[in-house]
């Protein structure tokens, strides 16, 4: 499969423009175009993890943090990220990252991490204001929606809670003449033509529309395609990065720890929870806000030591994780998501704990 097809649901899960402008995320290295037919999925790339993908035969990394980060000045074997990218670029391996798209992502890091803590979806801990969207508008002869329709759903459009692919259409006549210089698809110069046409309408991220007016211009039949695009009051989308899970019943923090059978650090008094804050890798961003729900118990990657010490003076018990074991648990949601075959990297991230 082009790698162009390998990404396309991973970017409808965690679009690229959903991450922070300070980070780095997408394809680092490689050819849209490029045969793809396994793929390793880990939290870093490492020498390790790019020996791995080549003898398993894989001809693409993705990680959840960035290889590439800051600009590089030369692709030499001088610093460790220009050689890892050196290495990866000769063995002919493709690099895409998934960073804060994806720990904002609605089926991303966070609910990946509490899924695996065997908690149900909870309420948003980190505010990161709304997601928008926009009614996107075609019309297009009946006979050529199908193509139009498979690029809208491969872009994310019409994605709409638990359901996707989610349209309204309705047939009508397209009325127009061609006039000097045009090349039209249907009908001739200087004469009236009428056409049935499906007025397709359907529903897509804000972030995410000019790309697609792109596609949509490309695959339609028509030399000057109508596409109509109107700002949506509603809906307007929470978004949220980590979860907060309000329990019917307090739980043990064995029976949490039963869930996890990996290295923990704990630090609190109370050995029982009913309202927990959890969010993958540091936990810096999220500790005000879990301080201001007052939960019992704060389930995260990391935190520094002043940090712990004010979650120690405010009553609020932390259970550390491991920055890249906390967000390990995502790669499974990838490797469902992908839809090549997949490896999980034997060592994805650094054990800190
Ligand atoms: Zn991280």
């Amino acid at each position: 499969m082009k790698l162009r097809d390998v990404l396309k649901p991973l970017k409808v899960i965690a679009p690229e423009k959903t991450a922070e402008p300070w980070d780095n995320v997408g394809l680092q290295i490689g050819d849209i175009n490029q045969d793809i037919k396994r793929a390793l999925l880990t939290i870093d790339i490492t020498n390790e993890v790019i020996e791995e993908a080549i003898a398993k035969e894989c001809q693409l990394i993705i990680s959840h943090h960035p290889l590439i980060f800051k600009p590089l000045k030369n692709l030499t074997t001088n610093s460790v990220v220009s050689r890892l990218a050196l290495k990866a670029s000769q063995s002919n391996l493709a690099v895409y990252a998934s960073h804060t798209n994806l720990d904002l992502a609605e089926n991303g890091v966070n609910r990946a991490l509490g899924a695996a803590l065997g908690f149900e979806r909870g309420k948003g801990l980190v505010s990161l204001g709304y997601q928008e969207f926009v009614k996107l508008v075609t019309f297009v002869p009946e006979e050529n929606a199908s193509v139009l329709r498979e690029a809208l759903w491969q872009s994310g459009a019409g994605l709409i809670g638990n359901y996707d692919h989610c349209s309204y259409e309705t047939l009508g006549t397209g009325r127009f003449r061609p006039l000097q210089g045009s090349e039209p698809f249907i009908g001739r110069q200087g004469e009236d033509e009428k056409v049935n046409e499906l007025r397709i309408e359907t529903i897509v991220p804000l972030e995410g529309y000019t790309d697609l007016l792109t596609q949509i211009k490309k695959l339609h039949p028509y030399e000057e395609p109508v596409i109509d695009v109107y700002q949506l009051q509603y809906p307007k989308k929470s978004r949220y990065m980590g979860e907060i899970i309000k329990l019917k019943e307090s739980l043990a923090l064995e029976a949490i720890l039963k869930h996890w059978q990996k290295n923990t650090l704990f630090y609190g008094d109370k050995k029982e929870f009913k309202h927990i804050a959890i969010l993958g890798g540091s936990g810096s961003v999220g500790l005000n806000y879990a301080l201001k729900d007052k939960v019992d118990l704060f389930i995260t990657g990391e935190l520094d030591y002043h940090e712990l010490l004010l979650a120690q003076e405010e009553g609020l018990a932390v259970l550390l994780l491991g920055h890249g074991a906390s967000e390990a648990p995502v790669l499974k949601f990838l490797a469902n998501t992908v839809p090549i075959e997949t490896v999980i990297a034997s060592t994805p991230y650094l054990t800190t704990l």
